[in-house]
């Protein structure tokens, strides 16, 4: 009844307001007060981020959560009929390959160009940005400290090394994760010795693949697993977890930054985009704008223990600084030739035997 009475009222004002527009030849600004999000970020912690956003614009947000496959389908399947407004994913090869498929519309925005460094964002054929990444993660190693030795670990090749028969534990190797992982090593080693090294990994896995990166971290502390690969987010999360048993869990486990002495840890990207059909186009922009501003950025670093990429913007993450001792080496390839790479690389794990 209430709802009914406040917009009656309020609809000689936007009428108004859309006649003042129309008369003066502004956009009418009535209709971008909503924002439609499809969003892969499957993380509780940016709650807050999503509501200090309305807080400060006034602009509510309509969320469809899914993984990264999930909104590409769901947005090829809705076509020019999709309400998409932005787009969030949490791959780098998946936001290239969603460019790709023409999902995203360039936009012009000098404070994202200004704000996040070039190598981490798409350039548009005809000028603007096609998508910006907006935090990245460190796909690491951990081991059992009372089994192996940081030595015996420090490269991601090492882990097809016989000695870890029975010991790896790994998600599915089709995860996005993965297949970014992967497409780096093809990048750096070749089709033919990726090819052998994934291989050696499914020899060497102490169980078939399942569950997410937390899984693997806890296979490792429960002592199933010897060595486990995961996102770095996942496993700060633990360590500064308010459950002291995965606290304690933690304290069993050695980290590695692997190629630390060669080309460097893969670092994935987890980033946004305008989608092609958006109807909310400014608001949209906005939103991507305030991802990369300061207090969103340390969100990301706090809040869900990532890093920052905008300049300017330190990381203030305890759990990230011990993790990496301060700083680490990440490898430095085209985040294209890993999108260009998942086709093959699917192939590989088929025909290894990697689920
Ligand atoms: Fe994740």
């Amino acid at each position: 009844m209430n709802n009914v009475t406040r917009s009656t009222r309020r609809r000689p004002a936007a009428l108004a307001v859309a006649f003042m527009a129309a008369t003066l030849g502004l956009p009418v600004m009535a209709q971008d007060k909503v924002l439609n999000i499809y969003s892969a970020r499957h993380y509780p912690t940016d709650e807050s981020l999503y509501g200090d956003f309305t807080k400060a614009t006034g602009i509510r947000i309509n969320r469809v959560d899914s993984d990264d496959a999930g909104i590409v389908a769901r947005l090829k399947a809705e076509g020019a009929a999709s309400p998409a407004d932005v787009i969030l994913l949490v791959d780098a090869a998946r936001l290239w390959r969603a460019e790709s498929d023409g999902l995203f519309q360039p936009i012009q925005s000098r404070l994202l160009e200004e704000s996040i460094p070039a190598n981490l964002r798409a350039t548009a054929a005809g000028g603007g940005v096609t998508w910006v990444g907006l935090s990245t993660r460190a796909r690491i190693v951990v081991y059992d400290k009372s089994k192996f030795q940081r030595s015996d670990l420090d490269s991601y090749e090492k882990l097809a090394d016989p000695k870890f028969k029975g010991q790896l534990c790994i998600r599915s190797g089709s995860h996005p994760y993965n297949l970014s992982l992967f497409g780096a090593m093809t990048e750096h080693l070749g089709a033919d010795a990726t090819e052998a090294w994934l291989k050696g990994l499914v020899a060497n896995m102490a169980r078939a693949p399942k569950g997410g990166d937390t899984d693997q971290i806890k296979g490792v502390a429960s002592g199933e697993c010897g060595v486990a690969v995961t996102n770095t987010y996942y496993l700060a999360r633990m360590m500064r977890s308010s459950n002291a048993a995965d606290r304690a869990a933690t304290e069993r486990l050695g980290i590695v930054f692997p190629n630390q002495s060669t080309w460097g840890t893969h670092v994935n990207v987890a980033g946004g985009a305008v989608a092609r059909y958006a109807r909310h186009h400014e608001s949209a922009v906005k939103f991507l704008e305030y991802l990369a501003s300061p207090a969103a950025q340390n969100h990301f670093a706090n809040g869900n223990n990532e890093w920052p990429v905008a300049k300017g913007v330190t990381l203030d993450n305890p759990a990230l600084k011990a993790m990496t001792g301060g700083s680490f080496k990440s490898e430095l390839i085209p985040i294209s030739a890993v999108g260009k790479n998942q086709v093959r690389v699917q192939q590989m794990l088929d025909r290894v035997g990697f689920k």
